[in-house]
């Protein structure tokens, strides 16, 4: 099946009992059984849910893994997936990962002893060269967050098989439609939920999806033991969500070619990232691991006041934190996604004080220029 059919219909079947064309919200917290010698299918929600695991199940088929896990953030997903590591172990990650995972790795998995090294990870030899005798995990983000840089995934996955580490993605700004980082060897995948695959800015949530049952058996344990679950009614809107997410990929990514370009042609505009224009340095590359550049863009206007003046003008999109909603979200990297890195940190990253997200929505195109082109004018 192709991923439009499957995202429609895939674990999410009429319902059994009176075929029903949704899920229903299954909103016990516990399950009645009916023998103490019998394992039940569903014993508590926190373990599982019929709502959940009809979410889990449509999830790990569109990603081509085997199990995947709804856990109630991005962030919680990522947290339940680190749980993999424990005290005395070294993880890589890619230098400019989303803030909120850079602010789990240096600032609470130290508490823990896992110590993480940031690598510029779109230079494989530097990914080489940051292992040491006791790193385990490799932690990629691609395209990266917010200046899109590409990570040659099966290269840096053929490093990590070398020396036995483990490899864990995040796949947000891709979702399953469009990379699937399963197959290119990754072994964990990780989603922030709450962008494109719930797709409309009405949810918080997030996925942890594995091909390897081992791996599948030991994060199920996690999920339970954390508790960082998604809840039945989250489940169902995450459902509902995805079943529109090849119509919404395709869309929001046509408008985002059309945009870039545009924005590539303007004067008072220093620098437009987005793997789609071929001036990008990981075009070649993301063609070749993934079925399309995306719909999140960033452009840098120079400077800070230049910004404010901007997004006061502009009247189409939303401006806030956030990515991957019907409605387009401008962002504002440097007070927003990575207020909680040090300037310094974003400095090296690329994230100057001009620098502006756009997360491309499902307006007219046309509408979204004209908005974008009067706010543009006399900056
Ligand atoms: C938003 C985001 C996260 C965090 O997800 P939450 O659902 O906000 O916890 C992680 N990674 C990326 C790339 C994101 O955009």
């Amino acid at each position: 099946m192709k991923k439009a059919t499957q995202v429609i219909h895939t674990g999410i079947e009429p319902e059994k009992h009176t075929g029903a064309s949704s899920v229903p919200i299954f909103m016990g917290s516990t399950f009645h059984q009916t023998d103490i010698d019998e394992i039940p299918a569903y014993e508590y929600s926190r373990s599982g849910n019929p709502t959940r695991e009809a979410l889990e199940t449509a999830l790990a088929k569109l990603e081509g893994g085997t199990r995947a896990f709804a856990l109630a953030s991005g962030m919680a997903a990522m947290t339940t997936a680190m749980a993999l590591f424990g005290a005395g172990d070294h993880v890589i990650a890619s230098r400019d990962i989303y803030g909120g995972t850079y602010r789990l790795l240096s600032k609470v998995w130290t508490q823990f002893g896992v110590e993480t090294t940031f690598v510029d990870t779109t230079d494989l030899e530097a990914i080489k060269e940051a292992g040491q005798p006791n790193t385990k995990g490799l932690i990629l983000e691609s395209p990266s967050n917010p200046t899109l840089a590409i990570t040659d995934i099966k290269g840096a996955v053929a490093i990590a098989k070398e020396n036995n580490w483990l490899t864990l993605i995040d796949n947000t700004f891709m979702t399953p439609y469009l990379q699937q980082p399963l197959e290119l060897g990754v072994d964990v995948v990780v989603h922030s939920a709450t962008k494109f695959l719930g797709g409309h800015s009405d949810l918080v949530a997030g996925a942890v999806v594995v091909k390897d049952k081992n791996l599948g058996k030991k994060l199920s344990f996690y999920q339970n033991a954390f508790g960082a679950i998604l809840s039945p009614h989250d489940s169902w809107l995450l459902i509902r969500g995805l079943k529109t997410l090849a119509v919404r990929m395709e869309a929001s990514q046509k408008s985002a070619e059309i945009i870039a370009s545009y924005l590539a042609k303007q004067k008072g505009i220093e620098k437009v990232y987005y793997p789609g224009l071929v001036s990008h340095k990981g075009y070649d590359l993301q063609l070749q691991q993934a079925e399309g550049a995306g719909a999140v863009l960033s452009f840098d206007l120079g400077n800070r006041e230049k910004v404010k003046k901007f997004l006061q003008k502009t009247k189409l999109p939303l401006v806030a934190v956030s990515l991957g909603g019907v409605e387009s979200i401008l962002s504002y990297p440097t007070t927003m996604s990575h207020g909680a890195m040090e300037p310094e940190e974003r400095l090296i990253r690329g994230i100057g004080p001009g620098l502006i997200r756009l997360s491309v929505g499902l307006e007219d195109p046309d509408d979204l220029i004209d908005d974008l082109h009067q706010a543009l004018e006399d900056l």
